[in-house]
């Protein structure tokens, strides 16, 4: 008996459960958007969509389905504030960290779908770029084109990252040079970061993600008032099937009963509780975050840089907590405040559903490292803002995009959909994964970009989607 193996077995397959109705409250959330509470006097009921969660996935879901279908009606189900998942609670980084998963996804997907995740992820951040712009949203969400920093603490892993960039430009040529390796002194020298073994630079940006997605839904209904409702305080608690009846599906809410053709669940580390039988395949991961003062002390960098700091992942037995890898960190070109996220915790207070508290370790951890890393001797500068929130993450770590089975439902019928487990990458993959989960459900384009290993097909389900791997994962972490 392992109990570590026990204790990861019982959490990767518990309910999540709802959203909690009290989370922590989120720095980027600060200035709630006015439709924030948003919901209709009466909950609307016979809808071709059904739409549930408001995070980047549920909005670009419902952009799609409006604009490419003329006449269908829409209606976005979130349990708590609009955007208050992970979507308005996270790092934001817009990133991809497919050079460094490179001989990972290699090993588990094969080279050539390795290479089509690559292309995706940065195609994706593209599009997250002309997104923006495209809603007059540059400023609002004060978005920034930058380079990404990424130091690797210890020689073991700058080597590893190495030989995953060599293998990434060998299997993929036209990748060659895309990752500028820097040696340990140029990022002293260059960037004035302390501690690291070496590192790399590779173009992304960062963004304020709670003011991009309330800005867009906000445009989306002044453009479609007959067609889109936005039902905030308004958590699913079941869906039913009946199959004679034109809106087959009822999904069930304390606010009453809404009938619609189709339900899209865009709910992320939450997923498992409408749908059991992925519990344990995805499981909730929570993160936390801190918004941190240097003050007068390091220079503003947030126009030209934002920093991933890698290190190897650890476990104290005497505290039973663990440190996962990986610290990410960008600045506000206004404030100069840093945004710093990582997890150090024990494995209960990370694989949990529970943003309504953060972990007092986490966080002092979180700024004990700091200073540290652009060489201040300040132990600690002031913390401005720390909470949490609940990732998605799946045993393969990649994307769960498309039509849930009926094995997977339980329930007859043809019109029930999933986007979720972005494995802590949204930004990097949810606009264009609920871009190409429309054209499954309209039929109306090739989205041949989207990597097939994203889809859920019988085989992964029975070889890479399951509970056994994601406790395989999370143990080996122990
Ligand atoms: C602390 C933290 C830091 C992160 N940092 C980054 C980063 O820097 N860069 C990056 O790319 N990604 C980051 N991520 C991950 C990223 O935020 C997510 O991958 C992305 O936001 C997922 O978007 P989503 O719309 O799928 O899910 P969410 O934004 O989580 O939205 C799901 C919504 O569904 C709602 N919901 C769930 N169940 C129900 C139900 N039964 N009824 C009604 N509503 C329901 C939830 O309330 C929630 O609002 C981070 C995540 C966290 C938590």
């Amino acid at each position: 008996m392992d109990p570590n193996r026990d204790l990861v077995t019982q959490l990767v397959n518990a309910d999540p459960g709802l959203p909690r109705p009290n989370p922590t409250q989120s720095y980027w959330q600060h200035v709630p958007h006015a439709l924030a509470n948003a919901q209709s006097a009466t909950l609307p009921t016979e809808r071709d969509y059904v739409i549930i969660g408001s995070g980047i996935t549920g909005l670009s879901v419902a952009k799609n389905l409006l604009e490419r279908h003329p006449t269908a009606t829409v209606s976005v189900l979130e349990a708590r504030t609009l955007c208050s998942g992970a979507t308005g609670r996270n790092g934001g980084q817009m990133a991809a960290n497919v050079g460094e998963e490179y001989s990972y996804l290699a090993d588990t997907h094969g080279p050539e779908m390795a290479g089509k995740i690559v292309s995706f992820t940065f195609r994706n951040l593209e599009k997250m770029h002309d997104f923006i712009r495209e809603y007059d949203a540059v400023e609002a969400s004060e978005m920034q084109k930058l380079h990404k920093l990424r130091a690797f603490l210890t020689e073991d892993t700058f080597l590893d990252f190495k030989k995953s960039i060599a293998r990434l430009e060998s299997d993929h040529p036209s990748w060659k040079g895309f990752y500028k390796i820097l040696e340990k002194d140029d990022i002293i020298k260059d960037h004035g970061i302390h501690g690291a073994a070496g590192g790399c630079l590779l173009p992304a940006g960062t963004v304020w993600p709670y003011r991009l997605v309330t800005k867009v839904f906000a445009a989306l209904m002044a453009k479609y008032p007959d067609r889109l409702t936005i039902e905030t305080s308004t958590p699913v608690t079941a869906v039913e099937h009946e199959s004679s009846s034109v809106f087959p599906y009822t999904v069930r809410t304390p606010r009453g009963p809404v009938t619609t053709r189709n339900v899209v669940y865009c709910t992320n580390g939450h997923t498992g509780h409408l749908i059991p039988k992925l519990r344990g395949r995805i499981h909730p991961f929570k993160g936390t975050m801190t918004v941190q003062d240097p003050q007068t002390e390091v220079p503003n960098r947030g126009e030209t840089t934002s920093w991933g700091f890698h290190y190897p992942i650890n476990y104290d037995p005497a505290t039973k907590e663990s440190g996962h890898g990986l610290y990410y960190l960008g600045q506000s070109v206004k404030t100069g405040y840093f945004y710093l996220g990582g997890e150090n915790a024990r494995i209960e207070h990370v694989v949990t559903a529970d943003d309504s508290f953060v972990t007092k370790n986490s966080v002092k951890h979180l700024q004990s490292v700091l200073p540290k890393f652009f060489g201040s001797a300040t132990p600690e500068w002031n913390l401005v803002s720390a909470w949490s929130g609940i990732m998605g993450f799946s045993s393969d770590g990649v994307p769960v995009i498309g039509q849930l089975s009926e094995s997977l439902t339980g329930r007859a019928g043809q019109g029930e959909w999933i986007a979720a487990a972005f494995n802590g990458y949204g930004m990097a993959n949810c606009l264009l994964s609920g871009e190409a989960l429309v054209s499954m459900i309209l039929k109306d384009r090739e989205s041949d970009w989207l990597p097939g290993a994203y889809t859920l097909s019988e085989k992964r389900l029975r070889e890479t989607l399951t509970a056994p791997e994601s406790i395989k994962a999370l143990t080996a972490k122990l």
